[in-house]
């Protein structure tokens, strides 16, 4: 009865954890929050200034005291103080808005599949000090999996490749469980910094990481394109030292990504050698689905299917599937329950 009532009153909600962009789903509500994953600190007493949008506006803009930090970039959680104050953010935004604070909400939290039964155990520990009653945790590929609407707990193969900022998350999903999963630091992030470094050498200018991001977004493209496109951009020529704009085209973009796109490829091709091939048959008929923000990229659904030889699809609003996903697990949690992560067995081999 009291569980009843609990479950009535709290605001439950489904966390998105990701390493460029966190997303809040409030149970009954649908998407609440969507903010980048950064912390800024006051490294002298080490107060947190700002947390999200607040916080990514001050990238690169902030006295030296004052640094911005990115907790989960390199997918793993390393920062677990600053992961903490990003979960209480989340959770203290949605619950002071519920009718009954005094009921704490129950929190589902997508985590990437790679991490260490150490780190699931930090997460969890920092959504409960962070202000949840209780704890669930779901991998990221399968609450993609989940929002994208396949059928996972059937016993066919999903292969799922979500493209984020700090990690590219490869998974096969088949009968409600990860089959063969496979985790790479090169996703998003690592194609802004290929872009910086090509910008550098071939023209001689600094560029910034946001800059480097906008015109990724912007003219990137893997495939040649039929139509040019081409932006200015605003950097230091490093020989004079004086600000300077040059035009940069799709062309350029594709040189500089071109070998950390050709090294997603090989992890996608790696993972598809690993997968039994009853699954692969599977595959080969429903297609590999392509996830997370980086999937966005010109072409790449196109490169994928052609280096593969397999169908590739792009899930309906890749950014937002993982959070999609766990909502609909937080919406149906008795039928979904097997899809979480079992916290008690982790990692371990069942005999
Ligand atoms: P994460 O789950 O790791 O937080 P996201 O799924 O939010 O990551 O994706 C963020 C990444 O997607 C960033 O590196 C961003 O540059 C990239 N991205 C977003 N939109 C596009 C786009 N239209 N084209 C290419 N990359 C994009
Ligand atoms: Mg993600």
């Amino acid at each position: 009865m009291f569980k009843k009532l609990l479950a009535l009153f709290s605001k439950d909600i489904a966390i998105d954890l990701g390493t460029a962009n966190s997303l809040v789903y409030v149970k009954g509500e649908g998407i609440v929050i969507s903010e980048p994953s950064v912390v800024a600190v006051n490294q002298k007493t080490g107060q947190i200034l700002a947390i999200g949008n607040e916080a990514k506006r001050m990238v690169g803009r902030t006295p030296a005291h004052v640094v911005a930090t990115r907790p989960l970039a390199h997918g793993v959680v390393f920062d677990f103080e600053a992961t903490e104050q990003i979960l209480r953010f989340f959770i203290e935004e949605v619950h002071k808005k519920s009718i009954f604070p005094i009921f704490h909400p129950r929190v589902i939290v997508g985590i990437p599949s790679a991490i260490t039964e150490v780190e699931r155990k930090a997460v969890s520990d920092a959504t409960k000090y962070a202000g949840a009653r209780e704890v669930f945790l779901i991998e990221q590929p399968m609450a993609s999996a989940i929002g994208a609407r396949l059928q996972i707990q059937e016993p066919g193969g999903n292969f799922i490749v979500d493209i984020g900022g700090g990690t590219t998350d490869i998974a096969v999903i088949s009968l409600g469980g990860i089959v063969v999963d496979r985790s790479l630091k090169i996703a998003g992030d690592k194609l802004n910094q290929d872009i910086i470094d090509y910008v550098q050498e071939e023209y001689k200018l600094l560029i910034g990481e946001r800059t480097a991001e906008e015109i990724k977004i912007n003219i990137g493209s893997v495939l040649p394109l039929k139509e040019k496109k081409e932006a200015p951009i605003r950097g230091r020529n490093l020989i004079t030292g004086l600000p300077e704009e040059i035009i940069l085209t799709n062309e350029d973009i594709r040189t500089a990504i071109e070998k950390s796109v050709k090294q997603i490829i090989e992890a996608v091709k790696t993972t598809i050698e690993e997968t039994p091939p009853e699954l692969i048959s599977d595959i080969m008929k429903k297609g590999i689905f392509l996830t997370g923000g980086g999937a966005l990229l010109r072409g790449l659904d196109q490169l994928i299917s052609k280096e593969t030889k397999m169908p590739v699809k792009l899930v309906e609003d890749p950014l937002t599937a993982v959070v999609r996903g766990a909502g609909v697990v937080l919406e149906n949690l008795d039928e979904l329950k097997e899809v979480l992560v079992d916290m008690d067995y982790g990692d371990v081999p069942q005999i």
